[in-house]
């Protein structure tokens, strides 16, 4: 059985289409190619019911990887300290860097952790971890137009609770010096007024615009399974599928033929 269920009926698969040798017409097992055929772009996203309390690795085999890799590692000499076995100590390891003028203790920035619910609900061991390790973290896109109590005036965001937050839990364990948080806007999160609100109303110093996708590849990037945020959404400027304020679509939603809507935010432009 994989990941997404499917299995194969014959166990020496085609590597490239993944196809038995030989597909059958009378085939009494589902595959990922007939999961795709019935289902469509839906099979994209690996398990919709699992969404917000899953991360992803993957299963490719890139035929070389880090684990092939020994390295073996000298101590001679010192760099950066004075060659003084008194001096050049352990605690004295000094890996300090800057990025963009920000100081970092040590060289990490992470993120972007935006509007998923896996984000949301392991934002404060991120944000307090990285705030006392002194680098940057960003919270990712969408955090204001996904946060259903937002107040959006005029089109504008003028108050959204759930990024302040999360700039509060880092900035609680900040000292003031060391790392930042950082507010990455997409195409939805400028039209919003992401930027101008974090600004302006929580302090926040660093603005990541975010062009192109990253993690995106697997579509819908977001699972609705409320039919009013669906429609708020909708309204707020996101692409939802299918359409929550068809008639036609909220009954076959409310009969269950489907349990979420996808949420797809643009592609931001250089
Ligand atoms: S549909 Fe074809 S490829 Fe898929 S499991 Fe059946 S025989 Fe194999």
């Amino acid at each position: 059985m994989s990941t997404t269920r499917t299995r194969t009926r014959v166990e020496d698969v085609c590597p490239t289409s993944g196809l038995c040798p030989i597909c059958v017409k009378e085939c009494p097992v589902l595959c990922e190619v007939s999961l795709s055929a019935f289902r469509g772009r839906e099979a994209l996203y690996p398990d919709p019911n699992m969404f917000g309390n899953s991360t992803a690795g993957a299963l490719k085999d890139y035929g070389l990887d880090w684990s092939h890799f020994n390295i073996q590692a000298r101590l001679l000499g010192a760099f950066g300290i004075k060659e003084d076995s008194d001096l050049a100590i352990f605690p004295n390891v000094d890996v300090e860097t800057s990025v963009g003028g920000v100081p970092l203790k040590i060289p990490v920035m992470i993120g972007a952790y935006g509007s998923t619910d896996v984000a949301r609900q392991n934002w404060d061991g991120l944000a307090i971890g990285g705030a006392l390790s002194g680098i940057i973290v960003t919270i990712g896109e969408n955090v204001c137009g996904m946060d259903v109590e937002t107040r959006i005036e005029k089109g504008k965001v003028v108050h959204s609770r759930e990024l302040k937050r999360r700039v509060e839990a880092f900035r609680k364990f900040w000292d003031g010096q060391y790392g930042d948080v950082a507010v990455q806007t997409n195409v939805e999160d400028q039209r919003l007024g992401v930027d101008i609100y974090a600004i302006s109303k929580l302090e926040v110093n660093i603005i990541e615009r975010k062009w192109g996708q990253g993690a995106k590849a697997i579509g819908g990037e977001v699972r609705v399974g409320d039919l009013q945020k669906a429609i708020l959404l909708k309204k707020r400027g996101y692409i939802v599928i299918p359409d929550p304020e068809d008639t036609e679509v909220q009954e076959a939603f409310k009969q269950g033929v489907f349990k979420t809507f996808e949420r797809h935010s643009r592609v931001g432009m250089p």
